[in-house]
């Protein structure tokens, strides 16, 4: 038994005081994916999330699915999903979890960073104060836990704040910003006034279910009973369950830090009144049976503090894609700003203008320019309004974690501060090291000198040439324009034969366009146009273009809009080729063309977007020549994703046993290889709610084997899902050759591979 006396003044909570390479403040999917990139570059890191589990708005507690630049696949940004850990996270979910459960997502959050033995994780614990060393640089922070009645010290060289309202930075007194700019700070014609409002609101979510039985519904007293009068409420509709109810907003116009708790009462007020509407007022059908699942009791944060870096990111570097020496990640979703009124609002609840591509995201954006050793992640980095509304979801907001984790291990490794890593010498080791963990940089690519590969001479056992997809698949009206991207390298376009089906004769017209910019998939450029009169019932016909390529690149064959056409596709699905249609996705834009007003500075242009599997065929067609566009060259380019090619060595379909061959001339110690698959980059794979057909990408390669030169397996997958698989040899290979046997991932599908990096000891 323990038993105390009573004792004079006070009592003090237990203390225990931790010690670590690098603080993160905030376990929010930006903390979280910090965290773990850091562990595995070798950093102690202490995680604090003041919460009962980690991904912050992507968590149960919230609900919000996780997205990026692909955008709901509804803009023109294609293979843009973020790479490193977030992208494995969102791959293993989709595995574990192609319903979008939350709580499954909470799990393998929880997984991930329990796996890592270098994550000190706190749960539940809140970081309120902090003590500095000297004026412009933390010494720890100070952090309790309600469930274990502890207070922490957490003393570290390095911290970074990804805690969304910006707990750290505010207390050691880092420059930050809230609201918006004035238009004319940056330039920024997108800039809002106040009439629309200088901050975004919260939300709150909640689930219905079915319960087979009558239920009743008394709302509680707080519940707003004029919820018909909200301008947004005329369209609801009950299968707005969970984040489709991203319009319950509200708080935009008070401080969204201090006012927290009075804005959640608010959207109760406003959800509970929505349910009683829902279920008491009559004008619902079947609603008898309904009742409330779940309600949000944590509303998701939009909007708070912005801290400054020695770089604002602005509209114009969203807008006109503008390229950083320092770039170490990349955004791609909309500018996306909403009214401050919110729900209360009769504007739209939001207002999405996206680039005709993705752009870039400098590093000098992810520390505080004031607070020496402070690192910024997630949504409060140093953007101005306008970009913030791009720069906030949840991939971009760890995939630039994912950079602060790899800079700190360069500052813990070799005695700097995050400020000193912006000499050319540095970001160029930051961006070498980003890419091998999968992290893409647009327009950057891996230069590894350590690659044992890039000395070796490569033989693959075959490889594919794009000539035929065959004529096996279904047709497709010509409903909406359809365009066929094709990979080009340089040289002449070859012709390209079609199967069309005509309900009666009349024309169909072609276009061939690219993108005004290289590397954008916007075909903003028309190369050339044909007419060619197609015959009622079905045929071959070809199309002729004169075009020579001068540069490697998509080029977008368009089949306009015909309703008296369909054309046939195949279905075949290669790495790296995809069909898209001039057409939108209402999730993210409200026409196929995207019309700003005038002088606010956002370009107009066209969306032509895939369609998800199971749909999204390819069209069936024959060329004239082959294009020789997936050679085994690729395997060492750098690139682990389709850029301006697919960058991919792929086997022809016919070969039984696809394999690739390294041979140097000496015998080489190999300790780890990493090889890169195709996990599809184009599909969003929204975490939450929204479901996905397949549990498993279906280029990926799932079973492969890896020989020495005297043909011994030294390794053998049977079950990979995963983008990159790292093989680190418990002792390490001695040999002059390695093979690697593929096995196709499917009879439709050949096998692929981006890339191979071997390494001798580190
Ligand atoms: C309603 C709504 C809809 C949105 N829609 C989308 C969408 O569809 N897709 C998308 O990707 N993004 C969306 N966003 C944006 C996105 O959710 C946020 O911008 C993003 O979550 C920011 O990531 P973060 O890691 O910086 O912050 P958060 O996700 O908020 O994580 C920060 C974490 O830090 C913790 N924390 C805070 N203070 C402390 C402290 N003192 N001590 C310890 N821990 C602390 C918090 O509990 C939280 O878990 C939406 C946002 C909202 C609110």
């Amino acid at each position: 038994m323990k038993k105390e006396d009573p004792v004079k003044g006070k009592r003090n909570l237990y203390k225990e005081k931790i010690e670590s390479d690098l603080v993160i403040v905030g376990g929010g999917m930006a903390g979280t994916c910090c965290a773990i990139t850091a562990a595995r570059a070798g950093l102690k890191v202490s995680l604090v999330q003041d919460r009962l589990v980690l991904g912050g708005n992507a968590s149960s507690e919230i609900r919000l699915w996780i997205l990026g630049a692909t955008s709901h696949m509804g803009n023109n940004n294609r293979w843009a999903r973020e790479g490193g850990v977030i992208n494995e996270i969102l791959i293993e979910n989709l595995y574990r979890n192609p319903e979008g459960n939350p709580l499954i997502l909470d799990a393998l959050l929880l997984e991930k960073v329990d796996s890592e033995s270098n994550i000190h994780l706190l749960l539940n614990t809140s970081v309120y104060d902090l003590e500095k060393r000297a004026e412009d640089q933390i010494d720890s922070v100070k952090a309790f836990c309600s469930q274990n009645s502890t207070e922490y010290n957490l003393k570290a060289p390095l911290f970074v704040d990804a805690s969304g309202d910006g707990i750290l930075g505010f207390l050691s007194g880092a420059a930050f910003r809230m609201g918006a700019e004035l238009k004319s700070e940056f330039d920024e014609k997108f800039a809002p006034d106040q009439g629309y409002g200088e901050l975004l609101g919260h939300s709150l979510y909640f689930y219905s279910k079915n319960t087979g039985k009558p239920v009743k519904f008394v709302a509680p007293a707080f519940a707003n009973k004029e919820i018909a009068k909200l301008p947004r409420f005329k369209s609801y509709n009950l299968k707005e369950d969970g984040c489709r109810l991203w319009w319950v907003e509200y708080g935009g116009r008070t401080d969204t830090i201090h006012a927290s708790e009075e804005i959640k009462w608010e959207l109760w007020r406003i959800i509970y009144g929505i349910w009683d509407y829902v279920k008491n007022s009559g004008k619902y059908q079947d609603v008898a049976n309904l009742t409330l699942e779940w309600v949000g009791t944590i509303p998701g944060k939009r909007e708070s503090r912005r801290f400054e870096g020695d770089y604002m990111l602005t509209q114009k570097d969203v807008v006109e894609q503008r390229e950083h020496a320092d770039a170490v990640s990349f955004g791609g979703w909309a500018l996306d700003l909403h009214p401050a009124d919110g729900v209360y609002s009769d504007k739209p609840g939001c207002t999405q203008w996206h680039s005709k591509g993705v752009y870039q995201i400098p590093y000098r954006t992810m520390y505080s320019r004031n607070i020496k050793a402070l690192f910024l992640g997630g949504r409060l980095i140093s953007a101005s309004h306008v970009a913030f509304g791009s720069s906030r979801v949840m991939s971009t907001c760890a995939h630039n974690t994912q950079a602060v984790a790899i800079a700190a291990s360069l500052c813990i490794n070799n005695k700097l501060l995050p400020a000193d890593l912006v000499q050319d010498q540095w970001i160029k080791t930051l961006q070498s090291q980003l890419i091998q963990t999968g992290q893409y940089l647009p327009k950057i690519n891996l230069v590894e000198k350590k690659d044992l590969a890039q000395g070796a001479e490569i033989h693959v056992s075959s490889e594919y040439h794009l000539l035929e997809l065959p004529f096996d698949g279904s047709w497709k009206p010509l409903e909406f324009a359809m365009a066929q991207m094709i990979p080009v390298p340089v040289g002449k376009l070859p012709s390209l034969t079609l199967k069309i089906k005509a309900k009666s004769a009349t024309t169909l017209r072609a276009e061939l366009r690219n993108s005004q910019k290289l590397g954008n998939y916007t075909p903003d450029h028309h190369i050339e146009q044909i007419t060619i009169p197609i015959l009622k019932g079905e045929d071959f016909y070809t199309l002729k273009f004169n075009y020579q390529n001068d540069k490697p690149q998509y080029i977008f064959i368009c089949l306009m809009d015909n309703d008296e056409l369909e054309v046939q596709c195949t279905n075949t699905r290669l790495t790296g080729l995809l069909s898209v249609f001039h057409k939108f996705n209402k999730a993210v834009a409200t026409s196929s063309i995207q019309e700003p007003p005038l002088n606010i500075g956002i370009d107009t242009f066209e969306f032509w977007v895939p369609e998800r599997r199971p749909e999204g065929h390819n069209l069936a067609f024959r060329l004239e020549h082959p294009l020789k566009v997936y050679g085994k060259e690729n395997l060492l380019n750098g690139i682990f994703r389709p850029t301006l090619q697919p960058n991919a060595w792929m086997s022809d379909r016919s070969d039984p046993s696809p394999e690739l061959k390294l041979e140097w001339v000496e015998p080489q110690t190999i300790h780890k290889v990493n090889l890169y698959f195709d996990t599809d980059f184009d599909h969003p794979l929204e975490s939450t709610l929204m479901g996905h057909p397949e549990s498993e990408i279906p280029f990926c390669v799932k079973s492969y084997r890896i020989k020495d030169d005297m043909g011994k397996i030294v390794y053998a997958q049977k079950d990979n899902h995963q983008s990159i698989n790292t093989i680190n040899f418990d002792l390490p290979i001695q040999t002059k050759k390695l093979v690697v046997e593929l096995d196709h991932p499917s009879d439709n599908i050949p096998a692929a591979l981006f890339g191979i990096l071997c390494y001798g000891k580190e």
